[in-house]
């Protein structure tokens, strides 16, 4: 009889120790679930994000090559020209030390305010 008890009890708590598992189980579902949601919305997210660098950079490119070659057409032959002791390489027009500082600094494209040739430091000179 004290078996018969014991072995009950046993048979309960197996039970419920299943449907425990079986809760856990769905939540386990549930979550991998929303994970594979949210996976999925950063890839698209990135596909978006990778999508729009490369329009914005083909459109730079076009806008800096169209002024490069507009230029390069009255110029007769150059679209850029280098710095020569602070003054622009084309029209010597002696250029404000904060913007040479810009043009060696290279991170944009620097015009002279006289005669509007793209700008460049030759560090060789
Ligand atoms: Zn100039």
């Amino acid at each position: 009889m004290k078996l018969e008890i014991e072995k009950n009890s046993l048979e309960d708590s197996v039970k419920e120790n299943e449907l425990k598992i079986e809760s856990v189980g769905t939540v386990l579902e549930k979550s991998k679930h929303d994970l594979q949601i949210a996976l999925a919305e950063t890839e698209t997210e990135e596909a978006e994000l990778r999508d729009k660098r490369e329009k914005f950079i083909v459109q730079i490119d076009k806008n800096l090559l169209s002024e490069y070659d507009k230029f390069k057409k009255v110029r007769g032959g150059y679209g850029i020209i280098s710095i020569s002791r602070g003054a622009c390489g084309s029209c010597y027009y002696s250029l404000p030390p904060q913007m040479v500082i810009e043009v060696k600094r290279r991170d944009k494209l620097i015009k002279c305010p006289s005669c509007g040739i793209h700008l460049f430091y030759d560090d060789t000179e």
